[in-house]
């Protein structure tokens, strides 16, 4: 299921909603944690970087745009069309969050002195 990341050390179902802002956040390299072995997975380098500058500064432009594109139905919603621009919005994020690739974070080894 997409609403699911597989562990790839114990195969336990890790839910992507273990905190709902990691349906805005999950992109910009929030770590999700396999509740049975502790295995911890994230986004790939890239994504995290360009995730981290759209989550913290550019998302309002989407959410302009979605605003605009509603408003071109001329359905007069008035201030209403900001909530439908954030449900839709959210819609969107939470698609791709779902396709979001994750990837095991690799365990820093100590260093033997
Ligand atoms: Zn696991």
């Amino acid at each position: 299921m997409l609403f699911y990341k597989e562990c790839e050390i114990c195969g336990t179902r890790i839910n992507k909603f273990q905190n709902w802002w990691n349906i805005y956040m999950l992109k910009s390299g929030i770590k999700l944690k396999c509740q049975n072995c502790r295995t911890e997975y994230k986004t790939s380098k890239l994504i995290s970087i360009i995730g981290s500058f759209y989550s913290f500064l550019a998302w309002i432009i989407p959410i302009i745009l979605l605003v605009s594109f509603i408003d071109s139905f001329k359905l007069n919603l008035g201030i209403e069309v900001w909530f439908y621009a954030f449900i839709l919005y959210s819609l969107i994020e939470l698609i791709v969050m779902v396709f979001l690739p994750l990837f095991k974070i690799e365990k820093t080894k100590k260093v033997l002195n």
